[in-house]
């Protein structure tokens, strides 16, 4: 979907509400009463009526639209100018670019469009080789806890984020260089207690046949548990360059895309924001059809 395909497809209200019955349609209403999966169309009321039990579910019902007073032609911009770019926007620029007055629903939609992409990665599990490693995130913090910070690690002014990639080594016999292509990736912010946290994460989103590549931290000591194989190795600058480029990537690429974009991202909201970026990371080879994705999530998230 780009900007032409999309002004020409979505011109007004009823044209977006139209292509969104479309797609629910195809993913199936579920009625909230009595689970009930055949319903009936009202036209007059852009609602579903079930067959069985003649409960009545409206067009945003049971999707993450559910509670929100914007239009559907607000909600499908904002889906538009989410995936149009890499780089994303912040609410405020997509508040300012819809020309809409108040902030707060805004915010509101953007961080539930976040949450759903969210939902929907969390779906796969990642296989085969992984790199793991973690990335210190600088979050908002008050002038308080700068001033009493400790460095690194348990920093009141960073948050450990996690992150996997999946990664295939590519051999060339004939020039005898080794190499990766870089599969799906996770980023999971860390919250507690350092090796409780490393092995649910671990154990949540890997596939227990996986190899995993990490760094000799202690944190990683118990890995092995969830996975086929766990291979460590220590620090060193061949292995940020090799072993575990495509994580080393991953986080220097989505540091610089926060900072560019949001400016602060308070802790408790930074798992949305890299929900976000991870989504469109795994995605990247989909092209316009991003934009029709991030709709099924819609309709298929878990809500509010
Ligand atoms: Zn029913």
């Amino acid at each position: 979907m780009n900007l032409f395909s999309f002004t020409a497809n979505f011109t007004d209200e009823q044209s977006c509400r139209l292509h969104f019955k479309e797609e629910r349609d195809k993913q199936g209403v579920s009625c909230k009463r009595c689970s009930g999966k055949d319903h009936y169309w009202l036209k007059g009321k852009w609602s579903y009526q079930c067959k069985s039990c003649k409960f009545r579910t409206s067009l945003r019902s049971g999707t993450i639209m559910e509670h929100s007073k914007l239009s559907f032609l607000i909600w499908y911009k904002t889906m538009f100018l989410m995936t149009a770019t890499k780089k994303g926007f912040s609410s405020k620029e997509i508040q300012r670019q819809l020309g809409l007055k108040r902030y707060e629903p805004v915010w509101a939609m953007v961080h539930k469009l976040r949450k759903a992409m969210g939902e929907r990665d969390d779906r796969y599990t990642l296989e085969g080789m992984v790199e793991a490693d973690e990335g210190y995130f600088t979050i908002e913090a008050s002038a308080q806890e700068h001033r009493t910070q400790k460095a690194g690690r348990g920093s009141k002014t960073k948050r450990n984020v996690m992150v996997m990639a999946e990664s295939t080594p590519l051999e060339d016999l004939e020039n005898k260089t080794k190499s990766t292509q870089c599969g799906y990736f996770k980023a999971k912010v860390l919250t507690n207690h350092k090796v409780d946290g490393v092995n649910e994460t671990i154990q949540e989103y890997l596939e227990e046949r996986s190899i995993v590549f990490t760094d000799k931290s202690t944190s990683y000591v118990d890995i092995s548990d969830f996975v086929e194989l766990h291979i460590t190795e220590k620090s060193s600058k061949e292995t940020t360059k090799e072993t575990l480029k495509w994580v080393h990537i991953f986080i220097s690429n989505a540091k610089r895309n926060f900072l560019g974009n949001y400016h602060k991202i308070k802790g408790k909201y930074l798992q949305l924001y890299l929900n976000e970026f991870v989504y469109k990371l795994n995605r990247r080879y989909f092209g316009e059809k991003i934009f029709d994705r991030l709709i099924i999530a819609n309709i298929t998230a878990s809500g509010n």
